[in-house]
């Protein structure tokens, strides 16, 4: 492979070792690429499932150790897919046209490249001198968590979010004082719609966790270790531990040099191609034209960030033959022992519950489902509990069927 001045050996370099990159390399040996794999991790860590460390990794209790989840073996990784992994070993800087990814003082120059480098937990401003404030991404972050909980401390969480919710479902699993504090008036109120929102709430409220929504964190009070959180309206929470679930931020800044355009996150076309020949993005990091040429976006989810994986590996692997990438994006989330579940696009004109009670009149509901309208189609749908009709909805977007035919199958 010739990079127009140099002659450099035949070499896929994966900048990020989680499953978008995992995925990428397995995508690329499954496309026939029998040349060298680089993959370079900035955590200490082999590829390890991220979901479980919100959920069954934090809710088992001290006397339980749970196993890291990780997704292969270091044999499977060097001997059948012939990864060159090498792990706590961050990219610091991308050349384009050397075609060389710098990693400290290791400088590894690739022929096609895949960019999977995720997200970034967002921190509370103003918070770094205080002991006892968390936040959640890392299984390093899971272990210090967990850790935490063993002496049983009471907790808050600031924000309500999919991360949040379900920490604070594993904490009160463990049976201790949780309490959320979310800015806006039902938890997930952008995504699922106040209607959903409230049913999200309920959930909370049902199980024991104090939901303090409608009202910010204006500081954390403490000394040495965080004592308390005092919220706008003036009113202070005790804390002995904050996890702070307020969203994640796009690892781009190793590539702020490279050339490559950074919108939120890495911009790349259908193909998942970042512009130049040869370089990729797949998962949490990129945002692309998801099947709308004028509209990009940014998924955070393991479906994708598999599928994207599989794609941008093909892809770099064989690009004369490069496929396009285009999904109906798929989240769960499990709390409290529910599956809350959603599909599609949010930007919509309308949101319809179809099924469960009227959360209006505040009886405590075990199913529901809304559906999203835009124009005359279904775009997107959530669900509690409706592990049946989600599937058969994400088929139904995904064919472009209107959403009246959807309300229908619903209700048939
Ligand atoms: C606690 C938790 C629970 C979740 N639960 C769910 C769920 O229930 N359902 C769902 O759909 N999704 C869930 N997700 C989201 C899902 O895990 C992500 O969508 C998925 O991990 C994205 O994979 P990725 O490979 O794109 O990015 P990541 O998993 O973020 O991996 C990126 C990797 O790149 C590494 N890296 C970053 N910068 C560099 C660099 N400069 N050089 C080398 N390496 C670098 C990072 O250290 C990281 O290991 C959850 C996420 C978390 C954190």
């Amino acid at each position: 492979v010739v990079d127009g001045r140099n002659a450099v050996a035949e070499r896929l370099v994966i900048v990020g070792a989680s499953r978008a990159g995992l995925f990428a390399a397995e995508g690329a040996r499954r496309a026939g690429y029998e040349g060298p794999i680089t993959m370079l991790g900035a955590e200490p860590h082999l590829p390890y499932d991220r979901p479980p460390l919100s959920k069954e990794f934090l809710a088992a209790d001290e006397d339980t150790s749970p196993a890291p989840p990780y997704y292969r073996s270091i044999e499977t990784l060097r001997q059948q897919l012939r990864i060159d992994v090498r792990v706590g070993s961050p990219a610091t800087s991308l050349d384009t046209e050397a075609r060389t990814v710098i990693a400290g003082d290791q400088s590894i120059s690739y022929s096609a490249l895949v960019i999977a480098t995720g997200t970034t937990a967002r921190r509370l401003p103003g918070a770094s001198h205080l002991e006892g404030v968390l936040t959640l991404r890392t299984l390093d972050d899971g272990q210090r968590l967990r850790a935490a909980l063993d002496s049983s401390p009471r907790t808050v969480v600031i924000g309500a979010g999919l991360i949040g919710s379900e920490v604070a479902a594993a904490v009160c699993k463990r049976g201790l004082p949780v309490t959320i504090v979310e800015p806006m008036p039902v938890p997930l109120c952008r995504v699922v719609g106040e209607q959903s929102g409230k049913v999200c709430a309920d959930l909370h409220d049902r199980n024991g966790t104090t939901l303090r929504a409608g009202v910010s964190v204006s500081g954390l009070r403490g000394r040495r270790r965080v004592e308390e959180v005092v919220l706008s309206d003036g009113s202070r929470i005790s804390a002995d531990l904050v996890v702070v679930g307020i969203g994640v931020i796009p690892e781009v800044e190793w590539l702020r040099d490279s050339g490559l355009r950074l919108d939120n996150g890495l911009v790349c076309d259908a193909t998942l191609n970042a512009g130049l020949p040869g370089v990729y993005g797949a998962g949490d990091v990129v945002c692309w034209p998801n099947g709308q040429p004028d509209r990009l976006v940014r998924l955070e989810t393991w479906t994708s960030a598999a599928e994207q994986g599989r794609i941008a590996g093909h892809n770099a692997a064989r690009p004369g033959e490069a496929m396009t990438f285009s999904t109906v994006s798929y989240m769960w989330s499990d709390q409290y022992g529910s599956r809350l579940q959603f599909i599609g696009d949010a930007a919509a004109d309308e949101i319809v519950t179809v099924d469960g009670v009227d959360v209006s009149v505040a009886r405590p509901v075990d199913r529901h489902l809304a559906l999203y309208r835009r124009g005359d189609r279904l775009i997107g749908a959530f669900g509690l509990n409706q592990p049946r009709l989600i599937p058969k909805l994400r088929a139904m977007i995904g064919r472009g069927a209107a959403f009246d035919d959807a309300v229908r199958a619903c209700r048939g």
